[in-house]
């Protein structure tokens, strides 16, 4: 291992995910060939880390992680379309992700995804799907599955014969698009709440460590916001748990929509969530705060209508780390509760 970068990002990941990302790495460092497939590939590679390690996990990284991961199989494979499908709705596969295969691109299985093979060549597809992959001018392909995430990477040729790759697949070249798979894969799971599709504690508190090294070294200030919805526990006592988990993606989307992109929207626990705002000073993330505050009170929700929530402040200060930043936003937020509710402490 001598990337740098990639060194870095996986110093970042839980101990699990680090072992899993190093292996596919490795798999993918075996598989280079030549010169230019060495160079090729370690740009995109490169690309592949510094999006999933120094951006904020959101959705919006993770459809760039997608996109250079087609970027990746393309370019080092040498194949005409590769694509990320995902699991929609009624046993239909669509395009999440694509290069050479048409974005409105979908399929629908006769036989679920978790019943079919994991691997499958060209002859192995269903007729279904091979009428529609022929369709698509794809004369050759494979795909490789993951029923448990409803995902399936397909790579595809044109032409009859690559001189490149033959889609007999050499075993190198199966190692390549599992190892993407997994990389892609892992990166996205790990790192998202399943529920909100926010991310997950684990990735926040990388966030919180990444802004904590930035204001350390160059000063600036940041900010992060606790919100805890009131009463919450009397919304699964009336009306059960799956309206209280209906609520609870409701209020991420409420969330999500009243933040910047470059703020970063995570579940912090059951019906809580947390916010960290880079380069946003007390007085700033107060204001952002209230006007969530405000957009959640004044958001119509399935079943149980109007809902408020409390929410904590705290910003940086010098010699914090995030066990004490995080114990005054919870602080504060103790004391927007106990004031009634429904308010912005800080
Ligand atoms: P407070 O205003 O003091 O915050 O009251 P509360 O009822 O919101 O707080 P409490 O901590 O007593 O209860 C939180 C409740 O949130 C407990 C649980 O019923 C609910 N909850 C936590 N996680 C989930 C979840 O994933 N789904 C659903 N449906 N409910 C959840
Ligand atoms: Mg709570
Ligand atoms: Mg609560």
């Amino acid at each position: 291992m001598d990337d740098p970068q990639a060194l870095d990002f996986y110093r970042h990941q839980s101990d699990d995910l680090g072992a899993r990302l190093l292996q596919a790495h490795h798999e993918l460092r075996a598989a280079r060939r030549d010169a230019y497939r060495q160079r090729a590939i370690a740009r995109i590679i490169q690309r592949l880390y510094l999006l999933a390690g120094r951006e904020p996990a959101n959705r919006q990284a993770d459809e760039r992680l997608g996109e250079h991961l087609v970027a990746l199989l393309v370019e080092s494979l040498q194949i005409d379309c590769a694509a990320v499908l995902t699991q929609g709705s009624a046993g239909t596969l669509k395009v999440a992700h694509a290069l050479g295969l048409d974005a409105n691109f979908q399929l629908t299985l006769a036989t679920p995804l978790s019943e079919l093979p994991l691997n499958m060549t060209t002859q192995q597809v269903p007729p279904a799907v091979s009428e529609r992959l022929r369709a698509q001018g794809l004369r050759q392909w494979l795909w490789t599955a993951s029923p448990r995430s409803g995902m399936v990477l397909l790579i595809g040729l044109r032409r009859d014969q690559s001189p490149q790759v033959s889609l007999c697949f050499e075993d190198e070249d199966l190692a390549i698009a599992e190892a993407a798979l997994c990389f892609f894969e892992a990166t996205k799971l790990s790192v998202t709440d399943h529920l909100t599709d926010l991310v997950n504690r684990t990735r926040l508190q990388q966030v919180l460590e990444e802004n904590l090294m930035r204001s350390q070294r160059y000063g600036t200030p940041f900010s992060v916001i606790m919100v805890d919805m009131d009463h919450f526990k009397r919304v699964n006592d009336e009306h059960g748990h799956q309206v209280g988990d209906e609520v609870l993606v409701c209020l991420a989307q409420v969330l999500v929509r009243n933040t910047r992109a470059v703020d970063v929207v995570g579940r912090w626990g059951g019906e809580e969530f947390l916010i960290v705002a880079p380069n946003t000073d007390l007085a700033r993330a107060a204001n952002l705060a209230e006007k969530l505050r405000t957009a959640i009170a004044n958001s119509e929700l399935p079943t149980v209508g109007f809902k408020t929530a409390s929410l904590g402040v705290a910003s940086y200060h010098q010699g914090d780390d995030c066990e004490t930043m995080i114990g005054r936003s919870d602080a504060a937020l103790y004391k927007a509760k106990r004031h009634g509710r429904n308010q912005v402490w800080y």
